[in-house]
């Protein structure tokens, strides 16, 4: 049967979506591939079409027990012989899949990557045909990553193992640093790269600060009587208060958190699948497997940690293609509470600076006065080249002053201190702040020393988020180093281009935005 065939008899779908078609074909070529695409965008075709047109079986590396047994189940349904092998299998269970792999019987086996790299495992396997393998969640290779999984690096070895059998490497995760880090941990340099658009038209991003929450939450949802809609809240003791406030003001509020028994979750998942109006308080315990496509707001009274978070969660609105409405309410306080707990938590330093980073790009974004959703889509690392026209800053412009001379200051720090240093370091040297780090680099002799010490370092910090937002400084690594983004950065140094700061971003903690003109 021909893929298209297959997608047509085993999956009852008529046609491919997006890049299916052409990562099936790179995979059925014997080609390397790692495909890029959002949640819900289809990337299990991609490989599961090929693990059942090519010969021999496919192997799919999974980093989750449920997601793996989501799949298998969904599979069997559809009548491919599906197994996973992990480590909550009883014993019978394994030597019934072991007996049925060594039958040739198995069309698609999951399997945890230290279950594949063990020994027993691999001398089982590389006697069989491999028709593909399959990484799925890729992006758990990366350390950059938010859901690194150490056992991750050890695919690398795949390509030995398995020198002639191609690799479809796949996640939902887009920015350029996880993409190559993939890419050289896969030992997969010469793989092509398909990347899907992450840009939803149909979702209205708008951004406010905070104040009155419940009532802005209740005005939001005017629009959207009798619909389905989530808001996202940073604790479980939000959800219950402000699910509560809600219906009392008539809404068909219901809380969801991890805390609720399985029966309670169980019956509020079945009141939103129902497609009954409800409003559901959410913590981000509410996310995995909610496929209701008439989702018609999403709003966030609490900012999520990053802009991959944000991402995914406001991706759960509008799945049928139909407007909707993602609101975000943001307050200072949330941002320094953030990254207080941040520095607090015990994770190891290197994590820390990576969710740092991620931290303040999400700020970044409620920042920017410019098109939202453009700058989300440049956290991805996806240029939209025109605004989208329906975000907040497009329909109404944000009160702003001329920042050209500030953000050609900062960049000009940033690029002659070697686009390799952090926030607090910059700032330092624009604002002329002696440490032994500056003496020692040689930037207190530079021209730019000092020519920002007018401003205080809450100003610089504002500036720089804002030129964040804008997709003119990236994070260049680990150690949260800026650098400059040429393509942007360059016509704004080169002062070809207005910088218009927004003014209650600096104002709020300066009193004082117009002295850097
Ligand atoms: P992802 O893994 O990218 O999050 P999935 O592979 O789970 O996405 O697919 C998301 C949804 O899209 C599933 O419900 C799937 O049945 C559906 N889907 C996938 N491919 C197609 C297609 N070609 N036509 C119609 N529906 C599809
Ligand atoms: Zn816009």
């Amino acid at each position: 049967m021909t893929p298209l065939e297959v997608l047509g008899r085993v999956f009852g779908f008529p046609a491919f979506r997006g890049l299916q078609e052409q990562a099936v074909d790179r995979v059925m070529a014997g080609e390397d591939t790692l495909v890029l695409m959002p949640t819900g965008g289809g990337k299990s075709v991609c490989y599961q079409i090929p693990a059942l047109c090519r010969p021999g079986m496919g192997l799919v590396v999974s980093p989750l027990i449920a997601l793996m047994d989501d799949q298998v189940a969904a599979l069997r349904q559809l009548g491919v012989n599906a197994a996973a092998l992990h480590s909550e299998l009883d014993v019978d269970e394994a030597s019934r899949i072991r007996a049925e792999l060594g039958a040739g019987q198995i069309d698609i086996l999951y399997v945890s990557p230290e279950r594949l790299l063990s020994p027993g495992t691999l001398d089982r396997l590389s006697r069989l045909a491999i028709s593909v393998i399959a990484i799925d969640e890729a992006h758990c290779i990366s350390a950059w990553g938010h859901e690194f999984r150490p056992e991750y690096r050890a695919l690398e070895s795949l390509s030995q193992h398995f020198p002639d059998v191609p690799r479809i490497a796949l996640t939902a995760t887009a920015d350029p640093r996880t993409r190559d880090d993939i890419l050289t941990a896969l030992a997969m340099r010469h793989a092509a790269v398909l990347s899907a658009s992450f840009h939803r038209p149909n979702l209205i991003i708008s951004a406010r600060p905070k104040g009155g929450e419940t009532k802005q939450v209740a005005d939001a949802l005017s629009r959207h009587k009798d619909e389905a809609c989530i808001v996202y809240c940073g604790s479980r003791i939000r959800t219950e208060r402000l699910a509560a406030s809600l219906r009392e003001r008539g809404w068909p509020a219901c809380a969801f958190h991890a805390g609720l028994s399985p029966i309670e979750k169980r019956a509020a998942l079945l009141r939103f699948r129902s497609g009954e109006p409800i409003v559901m308080v959410a913590t981000i315990a509410f996310g995995m497997g909610i496929d209701r496509p008439d989702v018609r707001a999403v709003i966030h009274v609490d900012m999520p940690s990053s802009p991959e978070a944000y991402y995914q969660q406001i991706g759960r609105a509008g799945r049928d293609g139909l407007p909707s409405d993602v609101l975000l309410l943001y307050g200072g306080e949330d941002m320094t509470r953030a990254r207080y707990w941040l520095d607090q938590s015990g994770a190891p330093d290197s994590e820390k600076r990576v969710m740092r980073s991620r931290l303040e790009a999400m700020i970044a974004l409620t920042e920017t006065t410019s098109c939202r959703t453009r700058a989300l889509l440049a956290c991805f690392g996806e240029t939209l080249h025109e605004p989208c026209g329906h975000c907040d800053n497009c329909r109404s412009p944000v009160p702003t002053f001329d920042g050209t001379r500030a953000a050609r200051m900062l960049l000009s720090a940033i690029y002659r201190t070697g686009q390799r240093f952090g926030a607090l370091y910059v700032i330092g040297i624009l604002r002329g702040k002696i440490s032994d780090a500056a003496t020692r680099n040689g930037h207190d002799r530079l021209s730019v020393w000092g020519i920002g010490k007018d401003q205080s370092e809450n100003f610089w910090r504002g500036v720089l988020r804002q030129l964040i937002a804008r997709g003119a400084l990236l994070m260049g690594n680990e150690h949260g180093g800026l650098m400059l983004n040429e393509q942007v950065a360059r016509p704004i140094l080169r002062g070809e281009e207005e910088v218009r700061l927004r003014e209650d971003a600096v104002q709020a903690q300066t009193g004082n935005a117009r002295g850097a003109q």
